[in-house]
């Protein structure tokens, strides 16, 4: 079975358009991106495409490559003020001069719609309802929309980034399954992989999980999204020859629900501040 993200996604974003529709006053999302990347710059440009669908007002900040940090760390502040701007987020990697863990501190967590601030990872440690990161929040709610019971699974993460690996061990740990998070430095990855139910993989290369690491029951969310030397795009798991129960394929699958997630998360935002 393949996972069809985008059908999953275009239904959460169908949903949150019925909920933004009745409501007077409208989310509004600010976005920051500093410099030119290409990658970059369509990320952007897909995100205010979404937003605009649903119904939420975007605001996009296209700041020189040259910004420095303090105007950029000023730029947040106001926005962090602004009453009428309910999630700011500003698109990653920056400029290498730039410190990115600075900025992310500066986003005030309220209006953190990525949830990278370290105050709604901590709380997603806790157990205390904040925003949840856009990409493994995504991944689970395509784990379950092919399984929505997943207590007592065993669960593997590969990659222990703080944007996908980690909080995506946590959301797992949250329905009770007994998570293994592992790394560059894991050893026997193949052997640990193949006890898996599910399997999430988010390393960036390409084909790195083989049909063999693999059982035939298990689910499969491939978070990795690599570009060949033929333009083609491929996920982190060797997709053709993996045979399990379910699998989502590149593209189409996780990306699609990591723009809803961050759609989700700005309407979470507006409705805290405005509850
Ligand atoms: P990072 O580079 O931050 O993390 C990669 C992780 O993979 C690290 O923890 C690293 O381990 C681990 N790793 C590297 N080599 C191995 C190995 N041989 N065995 C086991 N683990 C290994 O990447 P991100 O988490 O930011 O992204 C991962 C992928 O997901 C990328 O392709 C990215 O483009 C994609 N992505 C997709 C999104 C989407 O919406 N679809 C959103 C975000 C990311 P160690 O810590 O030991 O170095």
């Amino acid at each position: 079975m393949i996972i069809n993200g985008l059908e999953i996604a275009k239904d959460c974003r169908a949903k949150l358009k019925e909920k933004i529709d009745k409501m007077e006053i409208k989310p509004c999302l600010a976005v920051i991106l500093v410099g030119d990347d290409p990658a970059s710059q369509i990320y952007v440009a897909n995100k205010e495409k979404a937003a605009t669908e649903v119904g939420i007002i975007s605001k996009i900040f296209r700041l020189e490559k040259t910004t420095k940090e303090q105007d950029l760390l000023n730029l947040i502040e106001i926005l962090n003020q602004d009453k009428n701007v309910h999630g700011i987020l500003v698109q990653l990697p920056l400029p290498k001069e730039i410190d990115e863990k600075k900025v992310i501190l500066a986003i005030s967590p309220e209006k953190d719609v990525d949830g990278f601030h370290p105050m709604n990872l901590g709380k997603l440690v806790a157990g205390i309802k904040g925003l949840v990161a856009c990409t493994p929040k995504g991944c689970l709610k395509l784990i379950k929309s092919v399984q929505s019971d997943l207590t007592g699974l065993n669960a593997i993460v590969i990659g222990r980034s703080t944007i996908v690996g980690k909080p995506m061990a946590q959301l797992l740990l949250q329905e009770n399954c007994t998570v293994m998070m592992t790394h560059s430095k894991t050893k026997n990855l193949p052997e640990l992989c193949q006890q898996a139910d599910i399997v999430v993989v988010a390393v960036g290369k390409p084909n790195f999980v083989q049909g063999n690491w693999i059982k035939s029951s298990a689910i499969v969310i491939d978070v990795g999204i690599n570009r060949l030397d033929t333009g083609k795009l491929c996920g982190d798991v060797d997709f053709n020859n993996v045979s399990c129960a379910a699998i989502t394929p590149v593209p189409k699958g996780v990306g699609p629900m990591t723009i809803a997630m961050l759609l989700e998360n700005t309407l979470e935002a507006f409705e805290n501040q405005n509850s």
